[in-house]
């Protein structure tokens, strides 16, 4: 992976393990080449891994909607700053320019780009890996909601399976580089069937 797209809150968190770990997820960008894509703030711990790669000369990409440009939140020191018409385009660029995804901690824009993510995968529209830096247990009740939705048949085991998890960078992105999606060949067709109640 040449870029990855890291999705992060625009704030900073009520620990200081959320700050510290963001500019280590910077410093391990920098160490392996890893070219950064991201929302394009000046904010939160966005700016922290963002500022940390320009330290490092390491290419920074943001993505970002007019309207939030407007409002000035844009990074300006930044390699390129992409601007789209709508959140919706936004999460399209960042798929299609990123080589994978990782999510830490973060709030509403946060899940939003990790589902969607997710939901490219599981209907094959990109085949990425995605990961989730476990910070502090942030993700831990969100996986747990995962694990009850496969419980209740609502997401496919093989689905919930193909997102990697770890509480550490390096680790992290060594089981995405060696990624191989779980792919179910019958999904579409099963859920048809069991739609019919056949
Ligand atoms: P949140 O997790 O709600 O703080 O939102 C952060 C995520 O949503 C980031 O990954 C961004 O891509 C996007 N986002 C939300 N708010 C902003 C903002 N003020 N500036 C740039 N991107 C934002």
């Amino acid at each position: 992976m040449t870029k990855i797209c890291v999705f992060c809150g625009s704030s900073m968190g009520d620990k200081e393990e959320y700050r510290i770990t963001a500019k280590q997820v910077g410093e391990y960008f920098v160490k392996n080449n890893i070219g950064l894509v991201y929302g394009g703030a000046d904010v939160g711990l966005m700016k922290i891994i963002a500022d940390e790669l320009l330290k490092g000369g390491i290419e920074v990409i943001g993505v970002m909607p007019h309207l939030l440009i407007e409002k000035e939140v844009e990074h300006k020191g930044i390699d390129q700053l992409i601007s789209v018409e709508s959140m919706a385009e936004r999460k399209e660029k960042m798929i299609e320019i990123s080589d994978g995804f990782i999510a830490m901690p973060g709030g509403f824009g946060t899940f939003d780009e990790l589902m969607e993510v997710l939901t490219y995968n599981q209907l094959r529209i990109s085949d990425k890996p995605v990961g989730i830096l476990n910070i502090e247990g942030y993700f831990d009740k969100l996986l747990q909601f995962f694990d009850h939705a496969v419980k209740a048949g609502f997401v496919r085991k093989e689905h919930r399976n193909n997102l990697i998890i770890s509480s550490n960078i390096e680790e992290l992105v060594e089981k995405m580089n060696s990624y191989k999606p779980v792919v179910i060949q019958k999904w579409i067709e099963d859920i048809k069937i069991e739609s019919n109640g056949e």
